[in-house]
């Protein structure tokens, strides 16, 4: 029989495995692939904003109910850190930007044609997976 501290253990084990399932095992912001070892869950509303707008959501919403976790990949969920969808899109938007102003190996690598950058707009994996 499985004591106290093994079922916890199993509990957070099967917690994160549905967590990594939710969009097919990638990360639900930049689709990279990931598996139990890479898998980082982030918060969609963080726990510093839920602060700030919980009367805003709906009464039954939870900051760390199930579906308020993604699955991210360490870069994604370092990046986005407490910010929100929103946010970490426009901080993409901002990096494409800032890259070209302040790289010159960025320019030189455009200009060979080894790097190009696109106008589109930025849409997460899981936008992508939940749209079908
Ligand atoms: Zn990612």
């Amino acid at each position: 029989m499985a004591t106290y501290k093994e079922r916890i253990e199993e509990q957070r084990i099967a917690t994160r495995r549905y967590i990594l399932s939710k969009f097919d095992d990638r990360c639900a912001y930049c689709g990279c692939e990931l598996d139990m070892d890479s898998l980082n869950v982030d918060h969609v509303v963080s726990k510093q904003a839920y602060r700030r707008i919980k009367e805003d959501l709906p009464s039954n919403f939870e900051v760390d109910g199930i579906d308020n976790l993604f699955p991210a990949c360490q870069s994604c969920n370092c990046s986005k850190c407490d910010g929100s969808v929103e946010w970490y899109r426009d901080k993409i938007h901002e990096l494409r930007t800032s890259l070209l102003d302040l790289s010159p190996k960025v320019k030189i690598a455009m200009r060979l044609g080894y790097l190009t950058f696109s106008n589109k707009p930025i849409i997460f994996h899981f936008e992508k997976y939940q749209n079908g």
